[in-house]
């Protein structure tokens, strides 16, 4: 393994760097608490000084309309975007649309690439991500209910699905749907583009997630689609294909999430730092010099640093041995980096009394917003299941 940064790679970082810490870090906690359709043409205005840097859609393809960044780079840039909750979006590579773009971009048919990516990695719309049911476990979406039944050449969905994340003003629903109930239980199911104009889209809300409901990109809904019909047309990839799909989705979504983490530990551990130095807490000493402060900060660095390797030696896997050499490794990062970013969290807030638990600074947002890190994308528990079960063998 080499994890030299080339310096064009370095240069590509440390731009992205000062353009959070000068644009984004100012404006964030004004456009997380108001409307984000009120604000979308101030994030607009940024994305264009993004393109104009030449560092826009980071994950795809020159030829696509992105940088062409490896995984590796994409994982170092994600760090740095991740400080900001809205580095992601300002740079064109935000989930849920950057999976959705590299589904679209590996597995799409000319015309779905027209139709959909192309506006996807210019940043004209949205799209979202709808798996998970309310009434199935999502942590084992093969129970799913959502049918998509072929009647003629259309496709008749039906389901419920929530937490569909940033469907509120999302032009298009990937949406995962049993087509086959008697095919084995990894053919069952297939990924269909359903636009979210379609007659029978039901957003019925945006969910409150620990009170903070937001709209637009920064939501999660619950939508039900009732009776949506598409065209036969709009199936991504072959029937049957949806959880192998679902997993190349997640491979490399796994590593840009976990960096982002490590992004928001990084935030936090300065800000942790940068107020303790600046807390008197009596009248000869501030808040630094107290140990246990000085224990928090040295536990939250050395966790930061074993996450942040185990992650590139990660990527590294997948960049040179595969994705399903790597699957353990995976695992092992998701919930390895997910309780790290929990850990120095609660170090960041506790380490600010009262004043961490309001939003006059970026870490209550975190706080409320990341403890889904131990939940999407594969529960804790899901994870030590996959890394205890390779290690018994
Ligand atoms: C903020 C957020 C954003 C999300 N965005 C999206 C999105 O855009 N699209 C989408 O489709 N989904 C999304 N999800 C849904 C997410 O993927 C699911 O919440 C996740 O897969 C868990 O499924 P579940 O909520 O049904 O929990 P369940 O499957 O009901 O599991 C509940 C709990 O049971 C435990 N558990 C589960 N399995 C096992 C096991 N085998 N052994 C021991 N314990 C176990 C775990 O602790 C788990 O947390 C999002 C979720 C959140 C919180």
């Amino acid at each position: 393994m080499n994890f030299d940064i080339p310096s064009e790679l370095s240069q590509q970082i440390n731009s992205a760097h000062d353009f959070v810490k000068a644009q984004l870090f100012p404006i964030e906690q004004q456009i997380l608490h108001g409307d984000f359709f009120a604000q979308e043409s101030q994030l607009n205005q940024l994305r264009i000084e993004v393109k104009q840097l030449g560092l826009w859609a980071p994950h795809m393809p020159k030829n696509e309309g992105g940088c062409g960044d490896s995984l590796m780079q994409l994982a170092l840039l994600s760090e740095v975007l991740g400080q900001s909750p809205i580095g992601h979006y300002v740079f064109g590579c935000q989930a849920p649309d950057a999976g959705n773009m590299e589904l679209l971009h590996l597995f799409g048919s000319s015309d779905q690439k027209q139709q959909w990516l192309k506006p996807l990695v210019s940043g004209e719309i949205r799209s979202c991500f709808g798996m998970t049911e309310p009434e199935n476990a999502g942590s084992n979406p093969t129970m799913m209910s959502t049918t998509a039944v072929l009647d003629g050449d259309e496709w008749v969905l039906n389901g419920h699905k929530w937490f569909t994340s940033s469907a509120d003003g999302a032009q298009l629903c990937v949406v995962m749907a049993v087509t086959d109930p008697n095919a084995d239980t990894h053919r069952k199911a297939s990924m269909i583009l359903v636009p979210t104009q379609t007659q029978g889209f039901e957003l019925v809300r945006n969910i409150p997630i620990m009170g903070d409901t937001g709209s637009g990109y920064f939501s999660h809904a619950e939508v039900r689609l009732n009776n949506c019909r598409v065209s036969q047309k709009n199936l991504l990839g072959e029937i049957g294909s949806g959880f192998s799909l679902a997993q190349q989705r997640l491979g490399p979504g796994r590593i840009h999430h976990c960096m982002r983490w490590l992004g928001i530990c990084r935030r936090a551990l300065n800000l942790m730092i940068e107020y303790s130095k600046s807390r008197a807490i009596n009248s000869k000493q501030n808040l630094s010099q107290m140990q246990t402060i000085q224990t928090w900060i040295a536990d939250s660095a050395a966790e930061i640093e074993a996450a942040r390797s185990l992650v590139l030696q990660t990527a590294w896997q997948i960049e040179n041995k595969g994705f399903k050499e790597a699957k353990v490794a995976v695992s092992m990062i998701k919930y390895f980096t997910a309780n790290v970013l929990q850990q120095v969290l609660d170090r960041a807030l506790q380490s600010m009394g009262g004043l961490g638990m309001t939003d006059d600074t970026i870490i209550a947002f975190f706080f409320r917003h990341e403890r889904a890190a131990r939940i999407y994308d594969g529960p804790d528990e899901v994870h030590k299941m996959v890394v205890a079960k390779a290690l018994l063998k």
